[in-house]
């Protein structure tokens, strides 16, 4: 019998706000440990709660982005549970009201497009960190991230594959980038993915069993993880077993999920109306304000260069995967309207320096004003294609603007005839040969003496003028 899986992802997103999102306390990442804390966030009795407005908008700016109905009455709720790192016993979270509802995204696999569902996406705070000594049988606790905002946008069980399921992650972290609400790094843990996944057999309409996935810190490791539980499930169902409902953990070095615990259920939580927070009201007004602050969106973007600068949806795709690098082509272009030659050369040349040296755009030592006069350079027949390339190569080794480079090393490719007359001259005469070959009808000898040509002005002559003289000089 085939099988299939059914995955639904569970995604935390920390929002980068100044502050916490119910006190005042930073939310920066990186202090040393219980700096940033107050009454507020280490759970003091007394102490009232005050939701934090940008983490709303924040949140909201995602909702929008995912086609989301944001509810215009929202409810905190509390989420009782006991940990170290929960000072309050409880964290405050969103359940019966939350803020966004029914959204979807799509994601291209093998060229189709698939629609992926989301069910909602809710507030929460963060809870600490428990740092475990290497040394001692003691663990700390630092309080530092309790309180930090995060949101958690959880997909209806759309997505078929591991692959898919990274694809829709990579999505979501390309669009909360877009919106400037997360820096979206899964190896820092500011998106944190919960996969669940079930296996059924094809052309089955129900939901089989499914175990919950947790401890994934990369793209990798998620796709991994799934790959893993669709042997381990698939295996356990041919064999008559039942696969038992429950959180697994994800062993990254030894490539296996382990059981952790029987899955809890929404009444082990206890959850009920946070009484210290009254319900948020989103009104249409305030909607519309954020509405109308959101940035040009990935897939509208992609749509937009295709059609504006007729480049193939490949390359649109591939230039807009971040806003960052979308802006650089956009600018290089306004500069050299040239769009197909720009984005071969951000794609073949600058991204695979980038890439090797792990860098993003933003890090680029060649600015787009430089690769546009570089290729303004090419285009004139300052230099050749040849010579382009070693020269961005340069340039962003040594973080220098490509025209200067060319300019102090007199890199300046030679187009001045008389010049290449001399030289052309030079090897017809000290190749006498070759030339009566030529003139004898084997034309192919061309290639020899622009070889010779090119040796005797040390590659900078213009290629194309050494053709032209070489056909004229050869034939008289
Ligand atoms: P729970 O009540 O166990 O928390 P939810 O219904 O809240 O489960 O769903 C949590 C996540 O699990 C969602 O992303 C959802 O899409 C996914 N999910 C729900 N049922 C299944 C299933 N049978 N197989 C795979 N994923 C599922
Ligand atoms: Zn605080
Ligand atoms: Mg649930």
């Amino acid at each position: 019998m085939d099988y299939e899986a059914v995955i639904g992802l569970e995604v935390h997103c920390q929002l980068q706000t100044f502050t916490k999102i119910f006190c005042g306390c930073s939310a920066q990442f990186g202090a040393s440990p219980n700096t940033h804390v107050c009454p507020v966030c280490l759970g003091m009795p007394g102490v009232l709660p005050v939701l934090n407005r940008q983490v709303v908008e924040y949140a909201m700016r995602m909702a929008l982005a995912v086609n989301c109905t944001i509810n215009p009455m929202n409810r905190f709720a509390r989420k009782h549970y006991f940990y170290p790192d929960l000072p309050k016993g409880y964290q405050i979270s969103q359940y019966e009201l939350p803020l966004a509802e029914h959204g979807w995204v799509d994601v291209e696999i093998d060229g189709k497009t698939r629609r992926i569902g989301i069910t909602r996406i809710h507030m929460e705070e963060d809870a600490g960190k428990l740092i475990h000594s290497a040394t001692q049988p003691t663990s700390f606790v630092d309080l530092n991230r309790a309180g930090v905002p995060l949101i958690e946008i959880v997909s209806e069980p759309d997505i078929r594959s591991p692959e898919e399921a990274a694809l829709y992650l990579k999505k979501i972290r390309e669009l909360v980038r877009y919106l400037g609400i997360s820096d979206g790094n899964m190896d820092e843990g500011s998106l944190r993915c919960d996969a669940n996944i079930s296996m059924r057999p094809v052309g089955e309409q129900r939901f089989g069993v499914k175990s919950e996935l947790k401890n994934m810190n990369s793209f990798r490791h998620v796709q991994k993880a799934l790959e893993y539980e669709i042997r381990r499930q698939t295996a356990l169902l041919l064999d008559g077993k039942d696969v038992v409902q429950e959180t697994r953990l994800w062993d990254p070095a030894k490539g296996v999920t382990i059981s952790m615990r029987g899955k809890e259920e929404a009444h082990d939580y206890r959850y009920f109306p946070e009484p210290d927070l009254p319900p948020l009201q989103i009104t249409v007004e305030w909607l519309e304000d954020v509405r109308a602050s959101l940035p040009e969106l990935p897939d509208v973007k992609k749509e937009r260069f295709a059609q504006q600068y007729g480049i193939p949806v490949y390359d649109a795709g591939v230039l807009t995967a971040s806003r960052e690098l979308a802006d650089y082509f956009e600018e290089a272009v306004r500069i050299f309207p040239q769009p197909k030659t720009v984005s071969n050369w951000i794609m073949v040349e600058l991204l695979r320096l980038l890439k090797a040296d792990d860098r993003e755009i933003q890090d680029c030592p060649v600015t787009p004003q430089g690769l546009a006069g570089l290729l303004k350079m090419l285009e004139t027949g300052v230099i050749s294609g040849k010579m382009a390339k070693d020269v961005l190569e340069q340039a962003y080794r040594e973080a220098k603007d490509p025209v200067e480079l060319v300019k102090a090393q007199g890199l300046s490719q030679v187009t001045d005839e008389s010049i290449l007359r001399d030289a052309v001259k030079k090897v017809i005469q000290a190749n006498p040969s070759e030339v009566e070959k030529y003139r004898a009808g084997k034309t192919n000898v061309l290639a020899f003496f622009v070889g010779q040509v090119m040796k005797e002005t040390r590659g900078k002559a213009n290629p194309k003028t050494v053709n032209e003289l070489l056909r004229e000089m050869l034939a008289s």
